[in-house]
């Protein structure tokens, strides 16, 4: 799954076409607090995860200044605020999929779990 176009609507949404013809929207401040690096998610070494300390916000952290495709297997994103170490890979950026039709999906396996538990 790779991603064949990228776009940014509004400052607010980034749309997404996929070679599989899914159109993703998400928002860039889904994006930014899912962004994968050490930084915000924290590390696991040795089976124990470090989670970082929580930052203040800085300004322009919610605006996409910039993206860089990466090899071939995901994206750099360039934030207001300076942040730039998150890659996403092309998988993080559609599990990140915010359109009606993944929202549902979520929904459903939400319920599912519901139910077992
Ligand atoms: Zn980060
Ligand atoms: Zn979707």
């Amino acid at each position: 799954m790779i991603a064949q176009k990228i776009s940014l609507n509004n400052d607010k949404t980034l749309s997404i076409q996929w070679d599989d013809g899914h159109n993703e929207i998400v928002s860039l401040t889904h994006l930014r607090d899912e962004c994968p690096c050490a930084e915000c998610k924290g590390e696991t070494i040795l089976l124990r995860t470090y989670k970082p300390e929580p930052k203040p916000d800085l300004p322009g952290k919610y605006e996409l200044k910039n993206a860089q495709v990466v090899g071939n297997y995901g994206l750099q994103l360039f934030w207001g605020d300076g942040h730039s170490t998150g890659i996403y890979t092309w998988k993080n950026l559609r599990d990140l999929c915010e359109c009606e039709e993944c929202v549902k999906s979520i929904m459903n396996s939400d319920e599912e779990q519901n139910e077992q538990s």
